[in-house]
C-alpha cells in the first residue's frame, strides 16, 4: 500500500492509473477504521482493479460545538489495517493540503439536508458534498463505496453525483454490526462503560419498528411513538429524533408504503449514535 498525502501526487497516480486502464474504487473516510470501514474496501475489491481509500477528518462537516478536535485519530493502526484490508493507495491530506486557501464556495444541500441529521447539524451535509465534490475530482473513481450507516448520506451522494454529472456510480453497503446490534462506529468509543450495554436500544427500537410493519401497522407516528417509548424506557439517552421517510428522496409520508427509511439519532453522556433501517413495504 502506497502513502500519498499530496493532491498533486495523488493526481499523477490517478492519470498513471486510467492510462494504465485500471478500474478504481474510492473508500472515503474519517479514520479510526473499523469493520465497517473495511467492508467497504472488500465491496471495492469486488468491484474494482484499484482501491483509493481516503482519510481526512473535513472539519468543514462539523458544526462549531461539534467534535472535529476530540474526532478520534490513530494513523498508525489505520495504515495497518487499510493495508491487511487490500488497499492499494491511502490518501491522506492534511487540513491545510485540501483547503490550501479559504474556500470562496459554499455548497448549499437543500431538501435532502432539512430532516434528520441534517436539521440537528445544520451545515454538516453542505461541508460533506463540499469535501466529497473535491475527492471526487481528485480521485476521479469509477465506483465510490457508501455505508447504508449514513443513510442519508447515501442520498445526498446519490443526488450530488447525479445532478453535477460525475461519472461515479456510488454503491451503497449494508451497515456491519457489533454481535448485540450495536452499528460499528468510530465514536462508539465514547461511549461511557455503563452506556455501552444501553447504546443497542436504538437497534433494538429499529427491530421493533420493524417488527410492528410486518405485523401490519402502516401509522407512522404510532411506530416513532413506540419507538422513543421504548428508548427512554431502556436507556439513559437522550432523542435527537426518530424518524420515518421515503428513501432514498427522504420526503415524508402518512401512510406507510415502498421503500421506507427508519432512522434515529440519541445522545449519551459523550456521543451521539446514529442508527437506521430500510424496509420495502
Ligand atoms: P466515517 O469514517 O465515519 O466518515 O465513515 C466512512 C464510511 O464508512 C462512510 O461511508 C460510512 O457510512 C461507512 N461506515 C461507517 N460505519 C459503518 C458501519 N458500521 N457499517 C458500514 N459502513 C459504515
Amino acid at each position: 500500500m502506497e502513502i500519498i498525502k499530496t493532491i498533486k501526487e495523488m493526481q499523477q497516480k490517478i492519470e498513471q492509473l486510467k492510462k494504465d486502464g485500471q478500474t478504481i474504487g474510492f473508500v472515503p473516510t474519517m479514520g479510526y477504521l473499523h469493520e465497517g470501514h473495511l467492508t467497504l474496501v472488500e465491496e471495492a475489491r469486488k468491484k474494482a482493479d484499484i482501491v483509493i481509500m481516503s482519510i481526512f477528518v473535513n472539519p468543514l462537516q462539523f458544526g462549531p460545538n461539534e467534535d472535529f478536535d476530540r474526532y478520534p485519530r490513530d494513523i498508525e493502526r489505520d495504515e495497518r489495517l487499510a493495508n491487511q484490508a487490500g488497499v492499494n493507495f491511502l490518501f491522506y491530506p492534511e487540513v491545510r493540503e485540501m483547503y490550501k486557501t479559504e474556500m470562496s464556495f459554499h455548497i448549499t444541500v437543500k431538501g435532502l439536508a432539512d430532516v434528520l441529521c441534517g436539521s440537528n447539524r445544520p451545515g454538516h451535509f453542505d461541508g460533506v458534498a463540499a469535501v466529497l465534490i473535491k475527492l471526487f475530482n481528485i480521485v476521479q473513481p469509477h465506483f465510490a463505496f457508501f455505508g447504508m450507516k449514513d443513510a442519508q448520506q447515501v442520498a445526498v451522494v446519490t443526488s450530488l453525483v447525479e445532478q453535477f454529472n460525475f461519472p461515479i456510480e456510488i454503491v451503497p453497503v449494508p451497515t456491519v454490526r457489533e454481535e448485540d446490534g450495536l452499528a460499528k462506529s468510530s465514536r462508539n468509543v465514547y461511549l461511557l462503560e455503563e452506556e455501552r450495554k444501553d447504546a443497542t436500544v436504538l437497534f433494538q427500537s429499529l427491530q421493533l419498528a420493524k417488527g410492528l410493519i410486518k405485523a401490519g401497522e402502516k401509522n407512522r407516528e404510532k411506530i416513532q411513538s413506540e419507538m422513543k417509548r421504548y428508548i427512554n424506557q431502556h436507556s439513559s439517552a437522550s432523542i435527537d429524533y426518530v424518524e420515518i421517510y421515503t428513501f432514498p428522496d427522504l420526503k415524508p409520508l402518512q401512510s406507510l408504503s415502498g421503500l421506507v427509511l427508519i432512522a434515529g439519532a440519541i445522545r449519551f453522556t459523550n456521543v451521539r449514535l446514529i442508527d437506521n433501517m430500510t424496509i420495502d413495504i
